[in-house]
């Protein structure tokens, strides 16, 4: 090797030097955003474990935000007992709890952006003449009637916003003819869901989103937002959502698989494992959380979660809850 060759070596170890240095910088931030309208079930669980263990075997930041905005819906002290079943299994989280009751002034600046810049207009249409989608676009030429104006709609546009979802791959969709003008501000007069979350996970620096596929629709609408506003796009990972025996997603409404605290951490731990495909060896049940929380970091491979909803397993007797939990 000629003695002309070594700038380039350097130069090269530099380069990788460099490189290295940058991948430590950017810092993986997750996030599990419960709404306190009921206790966590199987299918939340499935939610945190599996956006806790994406986030955190990368060695990432794991974050609690919780979706507290419509009152109507919280129940008091719903809040602490959810945070409590998170400690219960393992599912320790950094930082302080974010509450987005607190950020509605916030939100609200936001919305104001919103009107400065044309993209939201009053809709005055009462549930009943839009249900279905898409909204058909009554107001957006102004109120369609003598009614007060009841919510805020964002103009959508007929360009295709897409995605790569890690698990259920490339998904898309033309706002303006498949959801047409959202609701950014509610009849009730609460932010609606897709601003707020799209809002905190900037201002938390949240990098990836890994959620039920039940939110995969909503998606679109999020990223739309994110470029209205200038934000970073996320990394999306939408995980099979847990149903019952008649193929309904667990919820609160239709009553299911309650996590019985007389139970072990460890045997839902297992379960939640075995239902995101992870294979975990059968003594797992039997463990601490702590040790199915390690097995479930040093293990976790996202190629092996199943992109379908399927039953959890029938070892789970029903009860219970929504947005991003279940
Ligand atoms: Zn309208």
């Amino acid at each position: 090797m000629g003695i002309s060759q070594y700038p380039t070596v350097l130069n090269y170890s530099l380069l990788d030097g460099l490189t290295n240095a940058f991948d430590e910088i950017i810092m993986v931030i997750g996030r599990f955003a419960p709404t306190p309208s009921g206790p966590l079930h199987f299918g939340s669980l499935i939610a945190a474990l599996g956006s806790f263990l994406h986030s955190r075997s990368k060695g990432g930041e794991w974050l609690i935000r919780i979706d507290d905005l419509d009152t109507v819906r919280t129940i008091p002290g719903m809040d602490a007992e959810i945070l409590r079943t998170l400690e219960h299994f393992s599912l320790t989280w950094d930082g302080e709890v974010l509450y987005q009751s607190s950020r509605t002034s916030f939100y609200q600046e936001i919305i104001e952006q919103f009107i400065k810049q044309g993209v939201i207009y009053p809709c005055s249409c009462s549930r009943k003449e839009v249900s279905g989608s898409p909204y058909p676009g009554t107001c957006r030429n102004g109120p369609s009637s003598k009614r007060a104006a009841r919510s805020l709609r964002i103009r959508t546009t007929d360009q295709l916003i897409q995605f790569h979802d890690q698990v259920q791959g490339e998904f898309g969709q033309i706002l303006e003819t498949e959801t047409g003008d959202f609701i950014i501000k509610r009849a009730d007069g609460f932010v609606a869901y897709h601003l707020a979350t799209v809002v905190d996970d900037a201002s938390q620096g949240v990098t990836e989103v890994v959620r039920g596929a039940d939110l995969l629709d909503s998606t679109p609408r999020q990223i739309y937002l994110q470029k209205l506003l200038e934000y970073s796009q996320l990394e999306y990972t939408h995980l099979p959502v847990a149903t019952d025996e008649t193929g309904q997603k667990l919820s609160k409404s239709n009553g299911t698989l309650a996590l019985d605290t007389k139970r072990s951490p460890g045997y839902y731990l297992y379960l939640a494992l075995v239902f995101l495909g992870q294979n975990p060896p059968q003594d797992l049940q039997y463990e601490k959380s702590k040790t199915c929380i390690e097995w479930g970091l040093k293990h976790w491979d996202i190629d092996r979660i199943p992109a379908q909803s399927s039953r959890p397993s029938n070892a789970l007797s029903s009860t219970e809850n929504h947005s991003e939990t279940g």
